[in-house]
């Protein structure tokens, strides 16, 4: 056999999300007002988010949270998803590592992100909400949060930054195709984008800008809440439908991960595959090593500050506590879009902090040449998100060569990369280049976040 997939029936879909919040030793510190510094209440989050999806990001009680009849419909669509033996990886690294990975690439949207797209959407409708809105950069989110809600018959507005508008077609018309309204931000739809544009009619926008909007968006139309894909402990937990099936197929395979690896963005597909995995270490003692891999161009995990920091570029939200860069941080322009950010979930950091997570940073020639091995060897072009945790896996792979261990890794693939092929073409013709950030620019940059904390 040159590959074997694990698969398990529909009926095996996970009936409860995992929230690891419960069981964890040292609880994430609480969100703050920016203005009174006190701690927040689900009902603080009520104005702009589902009100479901604000209990569960405040929920420290409760270890399962049931997931909707409805919700689980949706994911048989796509789940369970296949956990895959990758022996031609293997092979091809003369590794004598066992290689696993979970193929969330098969979803409707291409990646993870529809996991927690579905729930919110359920949640929303289930309250009488009739639109939704968010913002997107690389359009990943987006697309998933688009199909959503088609699915639950809500309407979507993303506002869409208006570079990647124009430079991402392909993420704009899969939005569409799905139904939903896309507008390039700034746009003069919202006074925070009137302003901008009025100042500068050529501005191509920033997520930032993309936050207000829909925030501004959801705030002033009625029945309409403004939604996340990623960095929220709700959207983390929703996630850990990745891991909780990754653990029986695990099992069907005779064996049980040394090491479990996934890119590291907000933290949402990483949390997903881990936290399953992470309960046993937390509560039987299993050394399970967990392994968050990041780009060296955006290194909140390996080079961020742990402390209280806006989630935005515009300083709109609650108070996070975090790993974080400094929410002025303004990544180089590379292509893994959806690792462009500078902080860290709040229990994934927290998680960090306490010494049950680890974390590398990755140069992105590295992780394409990783990708196109990947691609070669087991047949799925990755997302350029994904090669990240396929690089961090082969650097695993290789030590274990060179060592004679026969370690078990299982990595998450959170996405494919048929909408990226722009950025393989770049590596491809060389013109990629590896970018090291300064320690002198980190500290600028962190300034943002310490001037908080004083
Ligand atoms: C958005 C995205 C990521 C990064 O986000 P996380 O919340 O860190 O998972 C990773 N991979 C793919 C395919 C994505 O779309």
């Amino acid at each position: 056999m040159k590959q074997k997939k694990y698969l398990l029936p529909e009926s095996e879909i996970p009936t409860h999300y995992f929230n690891i919040q419960a069981v964890m030793p040292n609880k994430p510190l609480p969100f703050l007002n920016p203005a009174t510094k006190q701690p927040l209440t689900p009902e603080d989050f009520y104005p702009v988010f589902v009100e479901e999806c604000a209990r569960q990001e405040l929920n420290q009680t409760d270890e399962w949270i049931p997931i909707p009849e409805p919700v689980r419909e949706q994911y048989a669509f796509y789940r369970c998803t296949p956990l895959v033996r990758a022996y031609e990886l293997e092979q091809a690294l003369g590794t004598p590592a066992h290689i696993y990975f979970k193929n969330e690439s098969v979803s409707p949207a291409g990646s993870h992100k529809l996991n927690s797209a579905l729930a919110q959407a359920y949640y929303a409708k289930k309250e009488g909400i009739t639109n939704i809105t968010t913002e997107t950069g690389a359009g990943q989110w987006g697309g998933a949060l688009s199909y959503a809600a088609k699915k639950f018959g809500l309407d979507c507005a993303v506002y869409m930054v208006k570079v990647s508008y124009n430079q991402k077609p392909y993420r704009r018309s899969i939005m569409q195709t799905f139904g939903a309204a896309i507008t390039a931000s700034p746009s003069m739809s919202t006074r925070a984008g009137k302003d901008i544009l009025t100042r500068n009619p050529n501005d191509q926008g920033s997520l930032g800008c993309a936050i207000s909007e829909a925030m501004e968006l959801a705030l002033t139309t009625p029945n309409c809440k403004y939604t996340l894909g990623s960095v929220l402990n709700h959207v983390c937990m929703h996630q850990t439908v990745i891991g909780l099936e990754a653990e029986k197929q695990m099992a069907m395979t005779g064996e049980y991960p040394d090491i479990v690896i996934g890119c590291f963005g907000g933290g949402s597909n990483f949390s997903g595959i881990a936290f399953p995995f992470l309960r046993h270490n937390i509560k039987d003692g299993k050394k399970t090593r967990f392994i968050a891999a990041e780009p060296a161009s955006c290194p909140k995990l390996t080079r961020g500050k742990f402390e209280y920091d806006f989630a935005d570029e515009a300083g709109m939200t609650p108070l996070l506590p975090m790993f974080t860069l400094g929410h002025t941080f303004k990544p180089a322009t590379i292509h893994a879009g959806g690792l462009r950010y500078h902080g860290a979930g709040v229990i994934l950091s927290q998680l960090m902090k306490d010494g049950y997570v680890e974390a590398i940073d990755l140069e992105q020639t590295e992780t394409f040449k990783a990708g196109i091995l990947f691609a070669q060897t087991e047949g799925i072009i990755p997302a350029p998100e994904s090669c990240h945790a396929i690089a961090a896996t082969i650097r695993e792979a290789l030590k274990c060569k060179e060592s004679g261990e026969q370690k078990t890794i299982l990595f998450n693939l959170s996405g494919h990369g048929f909408v990226d092929m722009s950025a393989y073409d770049q590596y491809i013709s060389g013109e990629l280049q590896d970018y090291k950030l300064t320690d002198a620019e980190l500290a600028k940059y962190i300034q943002s976040a310490d001037v908080l904390n004083q």
